[in-house]
């Protein structure tokens, strides 16, 4: 049928059969009811002022970069040239020799071993897990406090983790056997060794170097720091403060160990076949990243301050409470408010306190399962206004709860 009594054919369909003609025409001819899933399916939405947490599916994508999903959708491209265009906007971005996105910063360090054992060899890819007896090295070297359960993710591709404390261990665990030194950012306060001593002591061995910075931007300035300070990889969740694809990450870092961790991920089946970005979501962390960099950063921050200080003002004043303005050293470092209790005057359990946040109206979710007799919370996820009901909320519960 040529084109012309194609189209000829589809006009001529009853309105019923208009779903084809809506097909071809790629856009909506009448749109269809909106559907309200959440009410459909009886799921609770709630107003996020815990922070980033996978349970809680973790941070609302900004608008352009909906758009760019959706505009993703509406057209086939191949997989690997989406990864190899974006990969060098990123590598530009974030001042590395190259990148790729992957599903979630655990998928980056899933990969980033991948790509550490095999180099470009496609017979050792199809090898992983099982590196004995393949002369593939099977051991990465971590520090104590910083194996705290994220480096499971090097596990996936079949590594051993020997753990040390000091510069002696590392020098005495390092053997034939050794493929990688790992470094958990968000830890580098409790370590032992930090940053440019581990860098030192892996260039002296000639050995890679990779580091998980998962939530840790802000600030800004993270996104590029451990590539300039010669990490060979460096691994980033997407949907975090970036507020790009929940689902999606970064692994960035030196040009022939990007290019090998991507043997192992689809479009090939590999360890990796099963973390799965398509372009919607490379499309769309690419567009976070970029409007997260552009972002006035200090603008930004001062929201977040005027924010938690309403927050603070409102339940301040109540008999018994006392609150203190928090920020984290290293991850999801932002502005938090610790409001704590004397359980004398203010009748409630941290447990109930969230419990009553939780079955209110509308829902709420802080942070009720550090500390007793305290809750905290993040404003850095809410929706503008939200902070008002929020402060709102808590001053209630602790009034109605005050002897
Ligand atoms: C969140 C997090 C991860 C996992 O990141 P995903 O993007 O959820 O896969 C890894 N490491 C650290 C330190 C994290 O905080």
């Amino acid at each position: 049928m040529r084109r012309r009594d194609l189209l000829r054919g589809l006009s001529a369909l009853p309105v019923a059969a208009g779903v084809s003609g809506q097909v071809f025409a790629g856009k909506t001819a009448v749109s269809p009811p909106k559907r309200d899933l959440f009410k459909e399916l009886g799921l609770r939405t709630f107003i996020n002022a815990a922070g980033n947490y996978t349970s809680m599916t973790a941070s609302l994508m900004p608008q352009e970069v909906l758009d760019a999903i959706n505009a993703g959708a509406g057209e086939y491209v191949m997989l690997e040239e989406v990864q190899d265009k974006v990969g060098v906007k990123i590598a530009e971005i974030c001042r590395s020799e190259a990148a790729m996105v992957t599903a979630g910063c655990w998928s980056a360090l899933v990969l980033g071993m991948a790509g550490v054992l095999t180099g470009m060899d496609n017979k050792k890819v199809m090898q992983l897990p099982f590196l004995e007896g393949t002369g593939m090295k099977s051991e990465v070297i971590v520090q104590k406090t910083h194996a705290n359960g994220y480096h499971l993710a090097l596990t996936n591709a079949g590594v051993k983790i020997i753990t040390v404390e000091t510069r002696d261990e590392v020098e005495k665990a390092i053997n034939e056997k050794t493929a990688l030194l790992w470094f958990l950012n968000r830890e580098a306060p409790e370590g032992k060794i930090k940053h440019q001593e581990w860098l030192d002591i892996a260039k002296k061995h000639n050995l890679p170097t990779m580091i998980d910075i998962a939530a840790d931007v802000p600030p800004v300035e993270n996104l590029w720091k451990y590539n300039e300070m010669g990490f060979d990889l460096v691994c980033i969740s997407g949907g975090k403060a970036m507020r790009g694809p929940q689902s999606a990450g970064i692994l960035m870092g030196k040009k022939e160990l990007i290019a090998a961790a991507r043997l192992s991920a689809p479009p090939r089946s590999g360890i990796g076949r099963g973390q799965k970005v398509n372009k919607e979501e490379i499309l769309g962390m690419y567009v976070a990243l970029e409007k997260y960099v552009n972002t006035d950063h200090t603008k930004e921050w001062k929201i977040w301050e005027q924010k938690i200080a309403l927050i603070d003002n409102t339940v301040k004043g109540i008999a018994g409470v006392k609150t203190e303005i928090v920020l984290p050293p290293v991850a999801n470092h932002t502005p938090s408010l610790s409001i704590s209790w004397d359980d004398k005057k203010v009748k409630l359990t941290k447990e109930s306190m969230g419990e009553k946040l939780r079955t209110g109206s509308p829902s709420i979710e802080v942070i009720a399962w550090e500390t007793d007799n305290n809750i905290r919370l993040t404003v850095f996820m809410l929706k503008p206004g939200e902070e008002k009901i929020v402060a709102q909320r808590i001053k209630e519960e602790l009034v109605r709860a005050s002897a």
